[in-house]
């Protein structure tokens, strides 16, 4: 059995990947476009490129990110290696040198015996165990021939997404259940608002800050049209959003009788009812004023945003019934997907599904059954998410409790000491897994 594989794209799945398999005494070839081309947002020649912020964010295990990286940690991770050997004070966050993350991780890359990295833009998968981790900027004609031979029509260019809040943080004295009209299953939750609360609203809407657009990303913006953010909708005029996303007729709150002035709706996320996301409130605010201005509306004065909503440039598939809980495309089981790419979102999100998939590709490689992490362990809980999707379309995602196992009951102490319960479950979890797997 050949026991080399190919991974393409040497960003930080890419990385991971070729890291976790290279340990396992599997052979890799690791392709990278660059310092050949470049996509928008990469300029340096090393590998693991932070695009933008050098924050990996929270450290705490009790934040879902902070959980993962842990679970990371205690498994071997090149990136998390890398990041805790040249991380910069930042509070409670973990922020790294840039220059010096990138450079530790292409050093140990280009040094493994098991590790051959070629400079080359690919366009197509052979035969072989391979690894796509091109990333959210793939190039156009790997992008091309994902979309007409791999993935079909499920490739997404573009990300435009509403936030979504965690359903135990809405305040269901103020908020209610409600379907339109009384029609379906009263799924929805809904905020409603006096006149005077909506106007304030407004005000703070239209008066928000904007998050900062690269360049290429308003070339995209340009043409899709199909999904205007909330806050350029609300500024064609103080009534607009009465007629569009925070309509009011038909939602008659019944503990008082009659219909608000406006009516925010939320809608069920996941199965379980964990996860609700604001309908109709894609945005480009920044996060800070989403919070900020979000938090106006009644009854998500306390809420805690699990995602915040985005538009921008990224390459990613729809991802359920498209690949398995290991990242591998079920259509053609050699090929395997890695990175912001499969629907995860963020640094360490990439990451881990590029830990995933390098383990998994790697034992294939070697004959060995897969392993699936739970969903009781956040890596497991993106994979699932990934490979299952939600109840609602499927948008990229970051880390977050809502999409973990449950607790099975309810916790006392609110959710710092929910979330304590599920880290130390998890991490119980990874380290059983990481003694039987010797990593
Ligand atoms: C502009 C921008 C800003 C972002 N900012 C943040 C942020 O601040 N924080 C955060 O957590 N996440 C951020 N993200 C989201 C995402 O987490 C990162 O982009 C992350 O780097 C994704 O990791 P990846 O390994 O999937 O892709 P990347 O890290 O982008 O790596 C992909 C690699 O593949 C190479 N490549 C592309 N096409 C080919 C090809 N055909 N052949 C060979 N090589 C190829 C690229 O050169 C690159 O090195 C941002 C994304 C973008 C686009």
């Amino acid at each position: 059995m050949d026991k080399t594989i190919k991974i393409y794209g040497a960003g930080l799945a890419g990385c991971e990947a070729a890291w976790q398999a290279a340990r396992m005494g599997v052979k890799v070839e690791l392709y990278e476009m660059k310092p050949e081309k470049y996509t928008p947002a990469h300029h340096s020649q090393s590998f693991a490129e932070l695009v933008c912020s050098n924050s990996l964010r929270s450290d705490s295990v009790t934040n879902a990110v902070g959980l993962l990286k842990e679970e990371l940690r205690r498994m071997g991770s090149l990136i998390m290696e890398a990041a805790d050997a040249t991380r910069v004070p930042a509070g409670s966050a973990l922020a790294v040198d840039r220059d010096k993350f990138s450079a530790y991780i292409t050093d140990k890359i280009c040094t493994h015996p098991n590790i051959t990295v070629i400079s080359r833009e690919m366009t197509e998968v052979d035969d072989g165990i391979t690894v796509v981790a091109t990333g959210p900027l793939t190039s156009d004609r790997m992008s091309e021939y994902i979309q007409r031979e791999l993935v079909g029509e499920g490739l997404h260019f573009f990300d435009a997404a509403a936030p979504i809040v965690d359903a135990d943080s809405i305040n269901m004295d103020v908020a209610f259940f409600a379907s339109r009209y009384d029609k379906g299953d009263a799924d929805y939750i809904n905020c409603p608002m006096s006149e005077e609360q909506y106007n304030a609203f407004w005000e703070a809407l239209v008066t928000a800050e904007e998050a900062q657009l690269k360049e290429f990303d308003k070339q995209e913006l340009k043409v899709f049209e199909g999904c205007k953010p909330i806050e350029v909708d609300a500024k064609r005029g103080r009534e607009t959003l009465l007629y569009g996303p925070l309509k009011p007729v038909g939602l008659v709150d019944k503990r008082v009788g009659r219909t608000a002035h406006a009516v925010v709706q939320l809608r069920r996320e996941n199965a379980e009812g964990t996860m609700y996301n604001l309908v109709g409130f894609q945005t480009h605010l920044t996060f800070p004023e989403q919070r900020r201005v979000f938090r106006m509306i009644p009854g998500l004065e306390n809420a805690e945003f699990l995602r915040y909503g985005v538009m921008h440039r990224n390459t990613y598939i729809e991802s359920p019934g498209k690949l398995d809980v290991t990242y591998k495309l079920i259509s053609r089981p050699n090929v395997y997907f890695a990175g912001q790419m499969t629907g995860v979102e963020g640094y360490i999100e990439s990451t881990g599904s590029g830990f995933v998939a390098g383990l998994n590709a790697a034992r294939g490689a070697l004959g060995l059954d897969p392993i699936v992490f739970p969903r009781t362990t956040m890596i497991g809980a993106m994979a699932s998410y990934v490979a299952v999707g939600g109840a609602s379309s499927f948008e990229p995602m970051k880390a977050n409790f809502g999409i973990i196992e449950p607790w099975p009951e309810r916790v006392r102490g609110g959710n710092i000491a929910k979330y304590e319960k599920l880290a130390e479950r998890s991490l119980a979890e990874i380290d059983r897994i990481a003694e039987s797997l010797k990593i």
